[in-house]
């Protein structure tokens, strides 16, 4: 099951270790921005006040400690950035940049690199994060409820192991491998997931019928190609000749893949009381599986192109905490980043995606499908898990809307992204760049292991 670090990550024009020195080269950045500065280490979201809509169960909620979120409940704790609103204090145009606006009135070509505040007229803006855009592959989550959300720092809450598995977790991973079931006669309605519990029977028998087929596929591919097809394996792990329902596959099973490796790394020995990396659950969860390895590459590079492609937006986004020394060092931060995304050499095209006529229809197709997964983590019952989710399929979703809704060259549109989805994708390429380094360190303790060093 090795990988071969030359092998090309498919879909992507790079090899693992082309991909391994990129992460090398830019992780630096991306940490810094994500661990030092308020804007990107804290984030907003409806942890507790959305239910499942696809069915109940409170049996699967997770009790353990480990499943707990640390949430900010005093004000004086959120950092300004994300309280502005709820203090009432200055409302502006939402995200339209005024800085910006305020160059073009003026005739300047590029925005003032590096600096915020009264030398480009910028103002503190309120952003209101439940506004929907028809762009959207996510379901925005503040949207529907009364409250503004609940706070938390991602540093204090880590991706890591909670516990929380069995009926519960299965059933909405089952449900998000489920949305994969494209078919020109059954495209995912808009709030109509094809899960099981869709009051939709012939959604519901076609995807069933689907999703057979397409689970003997993968069990004759992986048999075929050597491979052991695991007992109960309910994945759909299959080549499908379309390049779109192709990525829509592989950004979740690499999105699933990121969380089973940080829950290997991060693991709690439970006859010991210490935490720290389970080879085992590695080798179990990923190893003997090279192609979800494949595919968090393969996000990567996903992610990594929609951040390049924010480069020109991000020299004029407001970063408004409040104190202009901090944001300062964070715009400076986030364009360091995005610069060296965009000077690495490309590795996913996006412009192959949606081409063809014969696949009318199907973007729209491939939104409503990913909104209904960003909707499938109100069901997740674990409270940690959750937050990870919900963060991630934000950063996806984010990632998908940049990649699809935007073009570079459109500078007369201000950053397509709400704040929580800039923080959001951010985060979630933090997140596989954490996992490609501790899936190589995995591998370096594995081959230490055969070797019997
Ligand atoms: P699961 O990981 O539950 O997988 C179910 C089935 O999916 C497997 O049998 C396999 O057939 C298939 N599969 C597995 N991985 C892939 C892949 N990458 N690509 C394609 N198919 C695959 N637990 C934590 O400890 N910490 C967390 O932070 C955490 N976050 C979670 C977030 C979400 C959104 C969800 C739904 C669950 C989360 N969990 C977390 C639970 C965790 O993901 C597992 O569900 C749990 O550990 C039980 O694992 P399992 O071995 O039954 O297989």
């Amino acid at each position: 099951c090795a990988i071969d670090p030359r092998a090309t990550v498919s879909d992507t024009c790079a090899s693992y270790s082309t991909i391994d020195d990129l992460n090398a080269a830019i992780s630096p950045s991306l940490q810094s921005l994500t661990q030092t500065t308020d804007f990107f280490s804290y984030y907003r979201l409806n942890l507790y006040n959305r239910t499942c809509q696809f069915w109940s169960d409170a049996s699967g909620m997770c009790g353990n400690i480990a499943c707990a979120v640390e949430t900010l409940d005093n004000e004086d704790d959120i950092p300004e950035i994300w309280r502005a609103e709820e203090l009432g204090k200055v409302e502006g145009p939402k995200a339209g940049h005024p800085g910006k606006k305020l160059q073009q009135e003026r005739g300047d070509e590029r925005p003032l690199l590096g600096e915020l505040g009264e030398n480009v007229g910028e103002s503190c803006v309120v952003e209101y994060d439940d506004e929907c855009d028809e762009r959207d592959y996510c379901v925005p989550d503040d949207q529907g409820s009364s409250g503004k959300g609940d706070y938390v720092s991602l540093l204090n809450n880590p991706e890591r192991f909670t516990g929380y598995d069995g009926p519960s977790s299965r059933q909405v991973w089952q449900s998000i491998y489920r949305e994969n079931c494209f078919s020109k006669a059954q495209p995912a309605e808009s709030g109509h997931p094809g899960t099981s519990s869709t009051p939709n029977p012939l959604g519901q028998q076609a995807a069933i019928d689907l999703l057979s087929v397409m689970k003997e596929h993968g069990r004759q591919q992986a048999l075929a190609k050597g491979g052991k097809v695991q007992p109960g394996d309910e994945s759909l792990e299959f080549d499908d000749g379309c390049l779109e329902k192709r990525v829509f596959y592989r950004v979740i099973s690499g999105m699933h893949a990121s969380i089973s490796t940080h829950l290997c790394w991060d693991y709690l020995n439970q006859s010991t009381g210490n935490w720290g990396p389970n080879l085992q659950c590695y080798e179990d969860r990923l190893y003997k599986h090279p192609e979800r390895i494949s595919n968090l590459y393969f996000n990567y590079a996903v992610v990594l192109r929609a951040v390049a492609k924010l480069k020109d937006h991000l020299k004029s986004y407001t970063f408004c905490s409040g104190d202009p020394l901090q944001d300062r060092v964070t715009k400076q931060k986030a364009n360091d980043l995005a610069r060296k995304a965009a000077a690495s050499p490309r590795i996913f095209d996006e412009s192959l995606m949606f081409q063809d006529s014969s696949v009318e229809g199907l973007k729209e197709d491939f939104r409503n499908r990913f909104r209904n997964v960003s909707r499938l983590m109100d069901c997740v019952g674990c409270d940690k898990c959750r937050l990870w989710g919900k963060l991630q399929t934000t950063g996806y979703g984010a990632a998908l809307k940049v990649l699809f809704e935007f073009h570079e060259s459109d500078q007369a549109n201000s950053l397509p992204l709400r704040r929580t989805e800039l923080v959001a994708l951010v985060n979630t390429l933090g997140r596989i760049s954490h996992s490609l380094t501790a899936s190589r360190n995995f591998r370096v303790m594995l081959e230490a292991k055969n070797n019997g060093t």
